[in-house]
């Protein structure tokens, strides 16, 4: 059975302890890792939420200068309710190789294995900076990262490549599609059924944007790159939830509905976005507002996960497959944060212990071989950060 470092296993119960689901403020985990950090030598830097009420923790550890690595993890993890455990979610179990804890897999071994390797990143001067990055809300549609992001490329030397710590098994991943997420509101006007001429109705609006969905999604199917590495190879479309309507003999007032879609790396979202807004502009309101003149349609954005883009020599990829050792690279189905650092210029890869497959399940689970490989990756990280 693979063994561990007790300071790795130690930190993994710290980091798991802390209640930290996207509902909540995840400052006291924070507060920690920056104290740990800072009197270990860390230089750290928080930003924060509107309300204060949760932080980013970006700190850097060698030579304040350009290049270098960013060790990138979200520190919120999914709620537990209604899941049924066979243990505290919040308190790390042991058994069968396995460590058990909400967060295990997604994603604080990541983190809590970069913060217990910190004395011996500090070992030795360090050539090459190594950051460690801990956002806020990433659960919740990667919210919270655009912020830290902003304050480093405002205030610090640029890194040159980020580690997203996503649980891939220890596998690399170069890429992923995005995910744009909407609410749509439709206003009519109510009337009698008898009566569709002195009212507007919501459902049949929405009904006529939900098509203009549909026929989107399947032109997208219909134009599927043949050398697309995703499945399914092209752009996807989904409608959530609907809601509407009073009665059936009265002319539908309101409607709401919530979409998305999955974006390739490199489609045009904008484009979409604007063909939508355009349909409901200019087909769908004039008609709705015929007789009901107070008729509006609103789209709201929820979130936006930006795809990321297999890099054609990522240095971030090249990096981890020289370290790791492992030679081959694949996408996933599953967003991460990764999209929003390569969109800001940092060479981005998505690698990390445990398996999605745990994530966001009652039982989550890491191996400690999973842990342990981490483990000896970061300290080969240390070694190249350290030498020439
Ligand atoms: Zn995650």
């Amino acid at each position: 059975m693979a063994s561990i470092r007790p300071e790795t296993r130690e930190m993994i119960e710290r980091l798991v302890g802390f209640d930290t689901t996207s509902a909540k403020s995840n400052l006291a985990l924070i507060d920690f890792a920056q104290h740990y950090l800072e009197s270990r030598g860390a230089r750290c830097r928080r930003t924060l939420n509107a309300e204060a009420s949760k932080a980013n923790l970006f700190a850097s550890l060698g030579p304040a200068a350009p290049g270098g690595v960013v060790l990138s993890g979200h520190s919120d993890v999914v709620p537990v309710d209604g899941q049924s455990w066979d243990s505290d979610p919040f308190r790390v179990v042991e058994r069968d190789g396995r460590l058990y804890g909400r967060g295990t897999a997604d994603m604080k071994s990541f983190l809590a294995t970069a913060l217990a390797l910190v004395p011996e990143f500090q070992a030795q001067p360090l050539r090459r900076p190594i950051h460690i990055a801990l956002s806020y809300d990433e659960e919740v549609g990667c919210t919270g990262v655009g912020a830290m992001l902003h304050d480093i490329t405002e205030n610090l030397p640029a890194p040159e490549m980020v580690i997203v710590g996503e649980p891939t098994d220890m596998r690399i991943v170069n890429g992923h599609k995005g995910c744009y997420l909407f609410e749509t509101r439709v206003k009519g006007q109510a009337a009698h059924s008898s009566q569709p001429h002195r009212g507007g109705n919501a459902i049949l609006a929405a009904g006529r944007l939900i098509a203009f969905l549909a026929e989107a999604a399947a032109q997208k199917r219909r134009a599927a790159p043949a050398d697309s590495p995703f499945d399914p190879p092209y752009t996807t479309f989904n409608l959530g939830q609907i809601e509407g309507g009073k009665a059936i003999n009265i002319v539908a007032q309101d409607c709401s509905f919530t979409w998305e879609f999955r974006p390739l790396p490199g489609e045009d979202t904008e484009a979409i976005v604007a063909a939508f807004e355009a349909h409901a502009r200019e087909a769908v309101l004039p008609a709705l507002s015929e007789f009901a003149p107070g008729g509006a349609i609103e789209t709201a954005r929820l979130a936006t996960v930006l795809p990321l883009a297999p890099e054609a020599e990522g240095a971030a990829e090249s990096l981890v497959r020289r370290l790791s050792g492992v030679n081959d690279s694949g996408v996933v189905s599953f967003g991460t944060e990764g999209g929003i650092f390569q969109a800001a210029g940092l060479s981005t890869v998505v690698f990390g212990p445990g398996s999605i497959d745990q994530a966001h399940k009652p039982n989550e689970f890491i191996t400690l071989a999973q842990v342990a490989a981490c483990e000896d990756f970061l300290l080969k990280l240390r070694d190249w950060a350290a030498g020439g």
